[in-house]
């Protein structure tokens, strides 16, 4: 789609470089990507926008400064393997294929994991598998990965995802409570049985829903 590189353009400089994300590739990265494709037609002209935007089923595409920020904590390296929760539009799905060898991307939502993955392939990201299911339980059959990455905030770092990650693996994730009042944190496995953790500052994420995260319908978690 034509017509909105200048708005990009001004994305990057005032709300990625601006506030102080300097890795190159992932500036690239978010460059390359059309946002504009990932957002309802009814939203498109505020594409750019430094917010969150709907995306159909109560959910939302998140801010660009924060998809760039993820990714960047993530340093995903190319050739790296790289699982992420919540896959939405997937257009961060999108930015980190540009970065990865191949990126899974899970969806909760049967109904926005299908159109994410049709859209995919349409704009041609050819190396991003969207699986619709729930997230929280991570991908078994195609672990171990080098970053994992969840676009939704839970009560705590899933143990199945933690161990999913490859030794040297990070993972980026919001953690607190239910209703967006988070911390973003990030994990690297260290060996076997060792985890660092990090923590990278507060966010407002919507909420993991599954069995390692919140319930479906109660503030407590399962
Ligand atoms: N990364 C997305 C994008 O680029 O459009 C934004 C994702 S949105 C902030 C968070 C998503 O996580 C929602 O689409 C929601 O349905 C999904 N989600 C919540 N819990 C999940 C789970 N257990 N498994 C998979 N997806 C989940």
């Amino acid at each position: 789609m034509t017509g909105f590189s200048s708005e990009r353009d001004r994305m990057i400089e005032r709300q990625i470089v601006g506030r102080g994300l300097v890795d190159s590739r992932v500036i690239e990265a978010m460059r390359a990507v059309p946002r504009e494709c990932f957002v309802p037609e009814a939203v498109r002209g505020a594409a750019y926008q430094d917010g969150p935007l709907p995306i159909g089923a109560s959910q939302t595409i998140s801010q660009p400064y924060i998809v760039a920020l993820m990714v960047e904590a993530a340093e995903i390296r190319p050739g790296d393997r790289v699982l992420e929760v919540g896959a939405g539009s997937g257009y961060a799905a999108a930015v980190m294929s540009r970065l990865a060898g191949e990126v899974d991307a899970i969806e909760r939502h049967g109904a926005l994991a299908d159109e994410a993955s049709e859209r995919l392939a349409r704009l041609g990201f050819g190396n991003v598998r969207v699986h619709a299911g729930d997230g929280t339980l991570g991908l078994p059959e195609r672990a171990p990965f080098d970053a994992i990455l969840s676009a939704a905030g839970g009560p705590e770092v899933p143990e199945t995802l933690r161990r999913q990650l490859r030794v040297g693996g990070r993972l980026i994730m919001p953690v607190g409570s239910r209703r967006g009042d988070q911390v973003l944190v990030k994990v690297l496995r260290r060996d076997a049985d060792r985890f660092d953790t990090l923590p990278l500052g507060p966010v407002s994420f919507v909420p993991l829903i599954g069995a390692m995260g919140w319930r479906d319908d109660e503030s407590e978690p399962v």
